[in-house]
């Protein structure tokens, strides 16, 4: 486990999800900490219906968020978390900001909550987790806060996507970050079980036909240690 203080742990999720699914047993051993999800906002005018919100058993779109976001409250108060949801829609939805819509928002955010402990998606795979990642880490960049520091967590289901971890350390490699293995280890809790399925509609979507199932929530948690690299902006 990490050795913070109480509330001083912020978890960045891309998705109503994503934190519990990958750092469920960190957040269950620091109880108090506050889970950021970025990609929580109701969209104006959503598609009437996506692929993935039809896997996940819903008949319209408009009344996916508001259900997840019922799903994310019970799961994080299993775990003793926070929740705070932002605005901005999933990309299923479009309207997806930029890295520059993003980066004064979440840095006041970091500076308003004043974490130890920054935990951010490596950045695997879906667009919104690279966007989240790449945000995020540069806030870790820019934060002159010389006591806060950043893991990044490998993200499930994406993490067994073959070569997409090694794809994405050698990106940030060259992007000016040095990573380097963190893994708490520990067995995946009663607390993360019981956390993982109030997501009950995301299990459904990810249990349907050609989708890869949620075993690997079930599987220990993976973490690097993020610094800057020496000699780069
Ligand atoms: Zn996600």
């Amino acid at each position: 486990v990490f050795p913070t203080d109480q509330n001083c742990l912020l978890t960045i999720s891309p998705h109503l999800d994503d934190a519990v699914f990958s750092c469920g047993d960190v957040l269950a051993a620091h109880p108090g900490s506050v889970v950021v999800t970025v990609f929580a906002g109701i969209p104006s005018s959503p598609p009437a219906l996506t692929d993935w919100d039809a896997a996940c058993g819903f008949l319209d779109s408009r009344a996916a968020v508001p259900i997840r976001r019922r799903e994310d409250h019970g799961a994080l108060q299993i775990l003793q978390a926070r929740a705070v949801w932002l605005d901005y829609p999933d990309n299923q939805y479009g309207g997806t900001p930029d890295i520059s819509d993003l980066l004064q928002p979440l840095m006041s955010l970091v500076l308003e909550w004043h974490p130890q402990r920054l935990l951010v998606p490596l950045g695997l795979f879906h667009s919104d987790h690279l966007l989240a990642s790449d945000t995020l880490l540069e806030v870790f960049r820019r934060s002159a806060d010389a006591r806060l520091s950043c893991h990044a967590y490998e993200e499930v289901p994406y993490r067994r996507l073959k070569g997409a971890v090694q794809a994405r350390l050698a990106d940030l490699f060259q992007a000016g970050f040095e990573l380097t293995p963190a893994a708490p280890n520990m067995p995946v809790s009663t607390l993360k079980h019981a956390a993982i399925e109030q997501y009950r509609s995301q299990l459904r979507g990810l249990t349907s036909h050609g989708r890869p199932g949620y075993q690997d929530a079930y599987l220990p948690e993976r973490y690097w240690e993020v610094r800057i690299r020496n000699g780069t902006a």
